[in-house]
């Protein structure tokens, strides 16, 4: 076997028998984001460069080491998305939903690629569930999206996650909080990683999440960007904090928080797991007021966030938690002879249109090998026909748990009464 069957590093396959997992994952986050207002958006896969280099931030280590960017034969520059804020803001500008009434809110669900070391948590194309909420620059809309992560977390019943909030102010707290920061790292230059040195002149603020452990260490000793917010970002933040309080929403206040992209002002937030190791946060978010500005928009205040869904599975699975097992098939019918394998094809397919699930032999097996095959399966109940069905117009169906046989008329009300006989089973197991 040669490169050919596999996969490429950093990527993943969902296999059918673990799909329902991330199905029951994804059904929740929909079905609370439209709880909060947020309809799905869903954009390419791959955008124009320019548009991660002018949303992410020329600056950023997305953009500057982990983007897949490639050129198309017409010779554009294209990527593929690294996350996905930017396309949603651009398909915002794009189709002028500005018109619509404000606030603009959406939900997606998508991959990402980056190319990074690939660890645990960590991967080349992952998946995220991310918000966007655009023209507001009210503290409740921080907390409203703030809320809508926790309704999610609770309803996956996933524990233990601390959501830690942070302010890193306006463009003007910013420029002050950068020179303090400049002169700070300055003094640390001969021991900070080359990546740091190159970006204390363009963008100090990356100093402090910088993963190098001696440029860590110095980063603790660094001035707090809390000293530095202006009287309206200051304002801002206290009335974040106030709404989640009112909401009975435990957070720390943790002024390290910068986050990995350059759009980001005022309100930053992560919730982070202390049980799935290093890669510990499992979504990551705050306000950027100027982004859509940035990509040549109005000004239009937003905010949002993504979870890794990888890293979510991950903690759920530390936590033991129970996912739903898929429905079962509720009914395997086997045929024994050419016209009682087509009489079987009819019945599962009028089971099927009934809306429950059923099978049949598609392969051409021998009885025996069917039932095999219905018991692998774990099908509920199993039915055979075989010419003494077909004559007298009625077959047993038989109960694979209990063993109890049940006769029932082959016409057109058999699905009717099998799914009765289906549902009281259900009642029967459950008691
Ligand atoms: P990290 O600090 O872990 O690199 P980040 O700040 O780069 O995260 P964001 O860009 O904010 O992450 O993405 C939001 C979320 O997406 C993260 O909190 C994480 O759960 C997930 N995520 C980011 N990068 C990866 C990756 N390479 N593999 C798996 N999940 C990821
Ligand atoms: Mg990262």
């Amino acid at each position: 076997m040669g490169v050919i069957t596999k996969k490429i590093k950093g990527t993943e396959d969902v296999l059918p028998k673990r799909s329902y997992r991330w199905q029951f994952v994804e059904n929740i986050m929909r079905e609370e984001a439209e709880n909060f207002g947020f309809k799905e958006i869903r954009t390419p896969v791959f955008e124009h460069t320019e548009l991660f280099a002018r949303g992410v931030g020329q600056t950023t280590d997305v953009v500057q080491k982990e983007m897949y960017t490639f050129d198309t034969k017409g010779g554009e520059s294209v990527t593929l998305r690294p996350e996905g804020t930017a396309g949603a803001a651009r398909a915002v500008l794009e189709n002028s939903l500005i018109n619509e009434g404000l606030p603009i809110k959406a939900y997606y669900l998508t991959s990402c690629y980056r190319y990074e070391k690939p660890q645990a948590g960590r991967l080349r194309e992952f998946h995220q569930f991310g918000v966007e909420e655009y023209g507001t620059s009210s503290p409740a809309a921080d907390a409203e999206v703030i809320l809508l992560a926790l309704s999610i977390f609770k309803r996956l019943q996933v524990e233990n996650l601390q959501l830690e909030i942070n302010s890193i102010g306006c463009p003007d707290c910013r420029s002050k909080y950068n020179e303090s920061l400049k002169k700070y790292f300055s003094e640390h230059k001969d021991t900070l990683c080359k990546n740091c040195l190159n970006r204390l002149e363009k963008n100090p603020m990356r100093l402090i999440d910088c993963k190098n452990p001696y440029c860590a260490e110095i980063a603790k000793g660094a001035p707090s960007i809390l000293d530095f917010l202006c009287d309206d970002c200051n304002s801002h933040f206290e009335q974040v904090k106030k709404y989640l309080a009112v909401a009975g929403v435990e957070f720390k206040v943790n002024p390290s928080i910068v986050r990995g992209l350059d759009y980001y002002t005022k309100t930053v937030f992560e919730f982070v797991s202390n049980a799935i190791g290093s890669q510990g946060t499992v979504c990551g978010g705050g306000r950027y007021d100027g982004l859509v500005e940035e990509l040549g928009g109005p000004r239009l205040p937003s905010l949002g966030y993504a979870m890794g869904i990888e890293r979510l599975l991950m903690v759920m699975d530390n936590q033991d938690i129970e996912i739903p097992l898929p429905e079962p098939c509720a009914l395997y019918v086997a045929g024994l002879g050419e016209n009682a394998q087509e009489k079987a094809f009819e019945i599962v397919n009028m089971i099927r249109n009934s809306g429950l699930f059923a099978e049949g032999d598609v392969v051409g097996r021998g009885l025996r090998a069917q039932m095999k095959y219905a018991d692998k399966i774990g099908a509920r109940f199993s039915m055979v026909l075989g010419d003494n069905e077909l004559e007298e117009g009625r077959a047993k169906v038989k109960n694979m748990t209990t063993g109890e046989q049940t006769e029932l008329a082959l016409d057109e009300s058999f699905a009717e009464r099998f799914i009765a006989l289906y549902t009281a089973s259900k009642f029967e197991n459950v008691e």
